[in-house]
């Protein structure tokens, strides 16, 4: 890695709030651009590939946060997104992840929140980008993974995975067959202490619908009661 001050693109059509994200992000160190609708982010990515990671507001103007991450993923776009959702909103929490958003913020948010969220993701993307301690390519069951090109395919066939999924699957093949706590992969994964081990959950489920025959007796991603999980290849 350079050090180049980490991009972050923010897009937010609330031009107080996309003005003070701006600031505290910058007082931070992070470069930041705005954009006040889909549009305008859609042409900002298309112009470079620079950005570190994209702050996402889900009610934008002319189409949805949703509907502009979904469209970058798949465009192959996999630059980290933390969508901010509208409060109380629990479906707009389940779409955003499964739109391919790594992460979000319910508004209104505590600044320090959202800080500590875009910290978190990219000290997890640097450790990634390291390697982590997981090789690049491997293969379990039928699945074929190489971590650096983010391929990941099932009987050959493409399965797409977040950033977070793959940051999670790297973790659990660079640890076989060991039992792996819910707050050491919040540790090591998440890079945070304070997420609900809800989340993890979550995650896990999603691991298993990709790559699991029957998800409900996974072979490979594996409970462990009262302990946490256990990967094994
Ligand atoms: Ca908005």
């Amino acid at each position: 890695m350079s050090d180049q001050p980490h991009r972050i693109l923010v897009v937010e059509d609330e031009e107080h709030l996309a003005a003070g994200l701006k600031l505290n992000l910058e007082l931070e160190g992070y470069e930041v651009d705005l954009a006040g609708t889909a549009r305008e982010a859609g042409e900002r990515l298309l112009l470079t590939d620079r950005y570190a990671l994209i702050v996402l507001d889900v009610m934008l103007p002319d189409r949805s946060g949703f509907e502009l991450c979904k469209k970058l993923r798949d465009a192959g776009n996999y630059t980290p997104v933390i969508m901010l959702t509208a409060r109380g909103a629990a479906q707009d929490r389940v779409e955003g992840l499964e739109s391919g958003a790594d992460d979000y913020v319910v508004k209104p948010f505590e600044l320090d929140e959202l800080l500590a969220r875009v910290g978190s993701i990219l000290r997890r993307q640097a450790w990634a980008q390291n390697g982590g301690v997981a090789p690049q390519l491997t293969a379990f069951g039928r699945a074929r993974v190489a971590f650096d090109a983010h391929e990941v395919t099932v009987d050959g066939r493409r399965v797409e995975l977040t950033r977070l999924e793959l940051d999670l699957l790297r973790y659990f093949v660079a640890n076989p067959g060991r039992v792996i706590g819910r707050d050491e992969l919040l540790e090591k994964v998440w890079k945070l202490r304070s997420h609900s081990s809800r989340t993890i959950d979550n995650f896990i489920s999603r691991l298993r619908r990709h790559f699991e025959d029957d998800p409900t007796q996974p072979r490979h991603f594996l409970s462990v009661r009262g302990a946490g999980y256990k990967f094994m290849p």
